[in-house]
């Protein structure tokens, strides 16, 4: 919520005067919270189309391609010393590739409160008509799963008043010379007006230097109606957009942290969307089965509450993990190899300053 709206705009009317129109009678200053949508939940039976056994395979990563990731991982931090990634040995490489379970859920959220700005001609229409109701007024949708917001002034609730800051005039004394034109002594005559006897050709004669916040003038621009001398106030409709995205990994024991696969990407092995989806059924990991239908319900049964769900997508990776063990200068190590950018994680790497004598 904007900063603004922490504050009833100057001129707004009161909620007692204008707290009935049809549809806002929540409606108040500084903001009228959400709006529960007036669509009603209706799951669709979904086709279910299973994911191919066979494809759930992805080929081992080779020492090559684990050297290589290895060393590129050395050369980018730039204190390491590159000597562990050339010269270490591989031993041993173990996969323990992995399932991502993603659920998103796309809704849009409407809100009112409200708001005013300057007067730039906009037609006074409230009450010339019945004010369409928050969820009847057209938004353009995003693309979908996309986050997005959108202000809209609801039509036939604008009403234009004298701005009270500047009583109408678009104009207010200055703060700094306080209307004056003028603000510090001037430095040529010191103030007395006059030099050598003759008046001060530097201030005319005044004795004090021109205000440079006004320019002299003694007035400012009113920040209120920026001059317009009037204030347009509305019901302010914001529109949010919003994807909501959930995770789940299944366990793989690699010692690997779940948190360093949220950046890489898998092999996509199942994708769905609909309005609302049905719980992917028959996964061979049951976990992603339960993950999704816990998921699911808990999307479903939370942001229906206070927005409105427009699109539900799914999706199943296979995030390849591959534990790679080495020999340096007789000991023994170990690095990760994981996502389809092959990314090393390597907590323990045995010389993390060149600085070390090797
Ligand atoms: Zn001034
Ligand atoms: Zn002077
Ligand atoms: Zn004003």
């Amino acid at each position: 919520m904007s900063s603004a709206a922490l504050y009833p705009p100057l001129n707004a009317p009161t909620a007692n005067m204008f707290g009935n129109v049809p549809g806002y009678e929540g409606t108040v200053e500084g903001g009228g919270g959400y709006l529960p949508p007036p669509m009603p939940l209706e799951p669709v039976a979904p086709p279910q189309p299973g994911p191919e056994p066979e494809e759930w395979s992805i080929p081992s990563l080779s020492e090559d391609v684990a050297r290589d990731a290895f060393k590129s991982y050395a050369s980018s931090n730039c204190c390491y010393s590159k000597a562990p990634a050339d010269d270490g040995v591989i031993t041993n490489m173990e996969p323990f590739n992995t399932y991502r379970y993603r659920l998103e859920t796309f809704t849009e959220s409407r809100s009112t409160e409200w708001a005013s700005k300057p007067h730039e001609g906009e037609p006074a229409d409230f009450y010339t008509q019945t004010a369409p109701r928050p969820w009847e007024i057209p938004a353009h949708t995003p693309s979908l799963f996309t986050n997005h917001t959108e202000e809209i002034r609801v039509p036939y609730t604008s009403s234009v008043q004298d701005c009270s800051t500047c009583h109408a005039t678009g104009t207010v004394q200055c703060e700094v010379c306080h209307g004056s034109g003028y603000d510090k002594t001037c430095w040529v005559c010191n103030g007395s007006g006059t030099r050598n006897d003759e008046a001060c050709s530097h201030c005319d004669a005044k004795g004090k230097e021109r205000c440079t916040e006004c320019d002299g003038r003694g007035t400012k621009e009113c920040e209120t109606c920026k001059g317009k001398r009037q204030i347009l106030t509305y019901i302010k409709l914001k529109v949010e957009w919003v994807n909501h995205v959930e995770d789940f990994v299944v366990e793989q024991n690699s010692g690997l942290k779940i948190d360093d696969l949220r950046s890489v990407t898998g092999k996509e092995l199942f994708k769905n969307s609909q309005y609302l989806l049905y719980p992917l059924m028959g996964f061979p990991n049951p976990a992603i089965s339960e993950a999704s239908e816990r998921l699911i319900q808990e999307h479903q049964s939370k942001y229906p509450q206070n927005s409105r769900i427009l699109q539900q997508r799914q999706t199943v990776e296979l995030i390849p993990i591959t534990k790679v063990n080495y020999k340096w200068k007789g000991d023994s190590h170990l690095y990760y190899v994981y996502g389809n950018e092959n990314r090393v994680s390597a907590d323990n790497y045995p010389a993390t300053c060149c600085c070390v004598i090797l």
